[in-house]
Protein backbone atom coordinates (compact mmCIF):
# COMPACT_ATOMS: atom_id res chain seq x y z
CA UNK A 1 0.00 0.00 0.00
CA UNK A 2 1.03 3.09 -0.92
CA UNK A 3 0.17 6.75 -1.48
CA UNK A 4 0.08 6.16 -5.34
CA UNK A 5 -3.53 4.26 -4.70
CA UNK A 6 -6.30 6.07 -4.61
CA UNK A 7 -8.41 5.12 -1.15
CA UNK A 8 -12.07 4.42 -1.80
CA UNK A 9 -13.23 4.18 2.07
CA UNK A 10 -17.18 3.21 2.84
CA UNK A 11 -18.52 3.51 6.40
CA UNK A 12 -21.95 1.60 6.36
CA UNK A 13 -22.83 3.29 9.52
CA UNK A 14 -26.03 1.63 10.54
CA UNK A 15 -27.47 1.73 7.27
CA UNK A 16 -27.43 -1.96 6.58
CA UNK A 17 -28.93 -4.69 8.38
CA UNK A 18 -27.41 -8.17 8.81
CA UNK A 19 -28.84 -9.24 5.46
CA UNK A 20 -28.16 -6.03 3.31
CA UNK A 21 -24.67 -5.68 4.58
CA UNK A 22 -23.82 -9.83 3.03
CA UNK A 23 -25.75 -8.75 -0.17
CA UNK A 24 -23.79 -5.63 -0.82
CA UNK A 25 -20.46 -7.58 0.02
CA UNK A 26 -21.12 -10.03 -2.27
CA UNK A 27 -22.17 -7.78 -4.65
CA UNK A 28 -18.54 -6.57 -4.63
CA UNK A 29 -17.02 -9.07 -4.43
CA UNK A 30 -18.38 -9.84 -7.78
CA UNK A 31 -17.76 -7.02 -9.41
CA UNK A 32 -14.25 -6.55 -7.86
CA UNK A 33 -12.26 -8.29 -10.62
CA UNK A 34 -12.68 -5.45 -12.61
CA UNK A 35 -10.87 -2.92 -10.08
CA UNK A 36 -8.17 -1.26 -10.81
CA UNK A 37 -5.07 -2.04 -9.03
CA UNK A 38 -4.68 1.65 -8.15
CA UNK A 39 -7.99 1.40 -5.47
CA UNK A 40 -7.26 0.68 -2.18
CA UNK A 41 -10.76 -0.03 -0.68
CA UNK A 42 -12.00 -0.31 2.71
CA UNK A 43 -15.43 -1.47 3.48
CA UNK A 44 -16.38 -0.70 7.59
CA UNK A 45 -20.11 -2.65 8.29
CA UNK A 46 -22.14 -3.15 11.43
CA UNK A 47 -20.38 -4.54 14.03
CA UNK A 48 -22.97 -7.29 13.78
CA UNK A 49 -22.44 -8.17 10.37
CA UNK A 50 -18.36 -7.61 10.39
CA UNK A 51 -17.30 -11.35 10.25
CA UNK A 52 -19.59 -12.64 7.91
CA UNK A 53 -18.51 -9.61 5.42
CA UNK A 54 -15.04 -9.98 5.87
CA UNK A 55 -15.42 -13.78 5.40
CA UNK A 56 -17.05 -12.94 2.01
CA UNK A 57 -14.45 -10.55 0.96
CA UNK A 58 -11.24 -12.43 2.25
CA UNK A 59 -10.58 -13.83 -1.04
CA UNK A 60 -10.93 -10.29 -2.96
CA UNK A 61 -8.82 -6.74 -2.58
CA UNK A 62 -11.35 -5.10 -0.45
CA UNK A 63 -10.50 -4.91 3.29
CA UNK A 64 -12.56 -4.55 6.15
CA UNK A 65 -13.07 -2.93 9.61
CA UNK A 66 -14.97 -2.01 11.91
CA UNK A 67 -16.95 1.63 12.85
CA UNK A 68 -15.50 1.91 16.54
CA UNK A 69 -13.77 -0.07 19.08
CA UNK A 70 -12.91 -0.06 22.71
CA UNK A 71 -9.51 -0.14 24.16
CA UNK A 72 -9.54 -2.87 26.71
CA UNK A 73 -9.04 -6.42 24.82
CA UNK A 74 -11.55 -7.98 27.33
CA UNK A 75 -13.15 -7.90 30.42
CA UNK A 76 -16.67 -6.41 31.95
CA UNK A 77 -18.06 -3.51 29.82
CA UNK A 78 -20.93 -5.00 28.60
CA UNK A 79 -21.94 -3.67 24.88
CA UNK A 80 -18.52 -2.86 23.79
CA UNK A 81 -15.94 -4.96 21.23
CA UNK A 82 -12.24 -4.56 21.46
CA UNK A 83 -9.70 -4.23 18.72
CA UNK A 84 -8.18 -7.54 19.38
CA UNK A 85 -11.95 -9.23 18.63
CA UNK A 86 -12.38 -7.33 15.37
CA UNK A 87 -8.78 -7.99 14.28
CA UNK A 88 -9.74 -11.47 15.25
CA UNK A 89 -13.06 -11.38 12.70
CA UNK A 90 -10.95 -10.58 10.23
CA UNK A 91 -10.45 -6.47 10.37
CA UNK A 92 -7.68 -4.80 8.63
CA UNK A 93 -8.27 -1.56 9.66
CA UNK A 94 -10.58 0.47 12.19
CA UNK A 95 -12.45 3.98 12.22
CA UNK A 96 -11.82 6.03 14.97
CA UNK A 97 -13.09 9.49 16.27
CA UNK A 98 -15.91 10.11 13.44
CA UNK A 99 -18.12 12.69 14.15
CA UNK A 100 -21.13 10.73 14.94
CA UNK A 101 -19.32 9.21 17.99
CA UNK A 102 -17.65 12.20 19.18
CA UNK A 103 -21.02 14.20 18.78
CA UNK A 104 -24.04 11.58 19.63
CA UNK A 105 -21.58 9.53 22.05
CA UNK A 106 -19.88 12.19 23.72
CA UNK A 107 -16.37 10.47 22.69
CA UNK A 108 -13.40 13.04 23.70
CA UNK A 109 -9.80 13.51 22.22
CA UNK A 110 -8.80 11.19 25.25
CA UNK A 111 -11.12 8.46 24.31
CA UNK A 112 -10.07 8.96 20.65
CA UNK A 113 -5.83 8.60 21.61
CA UNK A 114 -6.59 5.58 23.33
CA UNK A 115 -8.72 3.67 20.24
CA UNK A 116 -5.91 4.77 18.40
CA UNK A 117 -3.49 2.95 20.90
CA UNK A 118 -5.60 -0.26 20.65
CA UNK A 119 -5.74 -0.29 17.09
CA UNK A 120 -2.11 -0.03 16.86
CA UNK A 121 -1.57 -2.92 19.68
CA UNK A 122 -4.24 -5.24 17.54
CA UNK A 123 -2.48 -4.77 14.50
CA UNK A 124 -5.11 -2.60 13.43
CA UNK A 125 -5.01 0.34 10.84
CA UNK A 126 -6.76 3.32 12.72
CA UNK A 127 -8.47 5.86 10.32
CA UNK A 128 -8.53 8.79 12.41
CA UNK A 129 -11.24 10.95 11.43
CA UNK A 130 -11.05 14.88 12.14
CA UNK A 131 -13.27 17.75 11.33
CA UNK A 132 -14.82 20.87 12.96
CA UNK A 133 -18.64 21.77 13.53
CA UNK A 134 -20.64 24.53 11.43
CA UNK A 135 -20.54 26.47 14.46
CA UNK A 136 -16.72 26.06 15.09
CA UNK A 137 -16.54 26.72 11.25
CA UNK A 138 -18.25 30.28 11.25
CA UNK A 139 -16.16 31.24 14.65
CA UNK A 140 -13.18 30.66 12.38
CA UNK A 141 -11.96 27.69 14.59
CA UNK A 142 -11.43 25.52 12.00
CA UNK A 143 -7.84 25.26 11.85
CA UNK A 144 -7.36 25.47 15.99
CA UNK A 145 -9.85 22.53 16.45
CA UNK A 146 -8.49 20.01 13.88
CA UNK A 147 -5.40 20.89 15.10
CA UNK A 148 -6.09 20.19 18.65
CA UNK A 149 -7.67 17.08 17.43
CA UNK A 150 -4.88 15.91 15.94
CA UNK A 151 -2.33 16.71 18.51
CA UNK A 152 -4.13 15.10 21.50
CA UNK A 153 -4.52 12.30 19.20
CA UNK A 154 -1.08 11.85 17.59
CA UNK A 155 1.49 13.53 20.07
CA UNK A 156 4.32 11.30 21.44
CA UNK A 157 3.09 8.09 20.17
CA UNK A 158 6.04 6.96 18.13
CA UNK A 159 3.92 5.85 15.09
CA UNK A 160 4.98 2.26 13.99
CA UNK A 161 7.12 2.97 10.55
CA UNK A 162 4.71 -0.30 9.22
CA UNK A 163 1.90 0.79 9.07
CA UNK A 164 0.01 3.87 7.58
CA UNK A 165 -1.29 6.98 9.14
CA UNK A 166 -4.30 7.72 7.29
CA UNK A 167 -6.60 10.53 8.94
CA UNK A 168 -10.05 11.54 7.10
CA UNK A 169 -10.89 15.03 7.20
CA UNK A 170 -14.43 15.20 7.40
CA UNK A 171 -16.12 18.97 8.32
CA UNK A 172 -19.01 17.56 10.39
CA UNK A 173 -21.19 20.04 8.57
CA UNK A 174 -20.61 17.98 5.07
CA UNK A 175 -21.44 14.55 6.39
CA UNK A 176 -25.15 13.55 5.31
CA UNK A 177 -25.92 17.32 4.42
CA UNK A 178 -25.82 17.53 0.50
CA UNK A 179 -23.34 20.29 1.27
CA UNK A 180 -20.06 19.17 0.82
CA UNK A 181 -16.65 20.97 1.39
CA UNK A 182 -15.16 22.61 -1.85
CA UNK A 183 -12.45 20.69 -3.30
CA UNK A 184 -9.57 24.04 -3.36
CA UNK A 185 -11.31 24.57 0.37
CA UNK A 186 -10.79 20.37 1.28
CA UNK A 187 -7.09 20.59 -0.12
CA UNK A 188 -6.24 23.65 2.21
CA UNK A 189 -7.71 21.95 5.23
CA UNK A 190 -5.27 18.84 3.95
CA UNK A 191 -2.27 20.73 3.31
CA UNK A 192 -2.21 22.40 7.09
CA UNK A 193 -3.16 18.57 8.37
CA UNK A 194 -0.24 17.24 6.12
CA UNK A 195 2.35 19.68 7.69
CA UNK A 196 1.09 18.98 11.18
CA UNK A 197 1.16 15.11 10.91
CA UNK A 198 4.66 15.88 9.64
CA UNK A 199 5.60 17.83 12.47
CA UNK A 200 3.78 14.79 15.48
CA UNK A 201 4.77 11.73 13.09
CA UNK A 202 8.13 12.67 11.95
CA UNK A 203 9.01 10.58 8.75
CA UNK A 204 5.99 9.13 8.63
CA UNK A 205 3.77 10.37 5.20
CA UNK A 206 0.28 10.21 6.10
CA UNK A 207 -2.46 8.72 3.78
CA UNK A 208 -5.35 11.89 3.68
CA UNK A 209 -9.00 11.50 2.78
CA UNK A 210 -11.78 13.71 2.33
CA UNK A 211 -15.09 12.79 3.74
CA UNK A 212 -19.09 14.89 3.65
CA UNK A 213 -21.78 14.49 1.41
CA UNK A 214 -19.08 12.86 -1.40
CA UNK A 215 -20.89 11.61 -4.83
CA UNK A 216 -20.25 10.24 -7.75
CA UNK A 217 -20.42 13.66 -9.74
CA UNK A 218 -18.37 15.11 -7.20
CA UNK A 219 -15.31 13.02 -6.09
CA UNK A 220 -12.86 13.53 -9.62
CA UNK A 221 -12.77 16.87 -7.87
CA UNK A 222 -11.10 15.76 -4.59
CA UNK A 223 -8.99 13.12 -6.28
CA UNK A 224 -7.14 15.65 -8.15
CA UNK A 225 -5.89 17.57 -5.38
CA UNK A 226 -2.38 16.63 -4.16
CA UNK A 227 -2.90 16.00 -0.94
CA UNK A 228 -6.17 14.22 -1.18
CA UNK A 229 -5.17 10.26 -1.55
CA UNK A 230 -8.83 9.26 -1.05
CA UNK A 231 -12.09 9.56 -0.29
CA UNK A 232 -14.43 8.04 3.20
CA UNK A 233 -17.59 7.71 2.20
CA UNK A 234 -20.96 7.28 3.94
CA UNK A 235 -24.53 7.27 2.45
CA UNK A 236 -23.11 6.94 -1.43
CA UNK A 237 -21.42 3.76 -0.25
CA UNK A 238 -24.32 1.94 1.19
CA UNK A 239 -26.20 1.55 -2.17
CA UNK A 240 -24.33 -0.19 -4.75
CA UNK A 241 -25.04 1.90 -7.55
CA UNK A 242 -24.32 5.08 -6.04
CA UNK A 243 -21.05 3.44 -4.66
CA UNK A 244 -20.38 1.95 -7.98
CA UNK A 245 -20.58 5.36 -9.99
CA UNK A 246 -17.80 6.81 -7.24
CA UNK A 247 -15.34 3.35 -8.11
CA UNK A 248 -16.12 4.24 -12.05
CA UNK A 249 -15.60 8.06 -11.62
CA UNK A 250 -12.42 7.57 -9.28
CA UNK A 251 -11.18 5.17 -11.79
CA UNK A 252 -11.05 7.59 -14.16
CA UNK A 253 -9.62 10.29 -12.28
CA UNK A 254 -7.03 8.02 -11.62
CA UNK A 255 -6.30 7.64 -14.73
CA UNK A 256 -5.95 10.81 -15.89
CA UNK A 257 -3.44 11.50 -12.92
C1 LIG B 1 -19.25 9.70 6.89
O1 LIG B 1 -20.12 9.27 7.62
O2 LIG B 1 -18.05 9.48 7.16
C2 LIG B 1 -19.63 10.49 5.74
C3 LIG B 1 -18.71 11.13 5.07
O3 LIG B 1 -20.98 10.52 5.43
P1 LIG B 1 -21.65 11.09 4.08
O4 LIG B 1 -20.82 10.59 2.93
O5 LIG B 1 -23.02 10.50 4.09
O6 LIG B 1 -21.62 12.57 4.19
Amino acid sequence: MTQNKTYLFANWKMYLDYDESNILANALAEKSKKFSDEIEMTVFPSALSLYPVAQTLSDVKINVGPQNIYWVDKGGYTGETSAQMFKAAGSSHALIGHSERRHLFHETNHDVRQKIEASLNAELTPVLCVGETEKERDEGKTEEIVEIQLRATLEDLNWPKDRELIVAYEPVWAIGTGNACDPAEAERMHDKIFNWIKGLAPGISPVLLYGGSVRGENVEGYLQMSHINGVLVGGSSAKLESWMEIIENSTRAVEKL
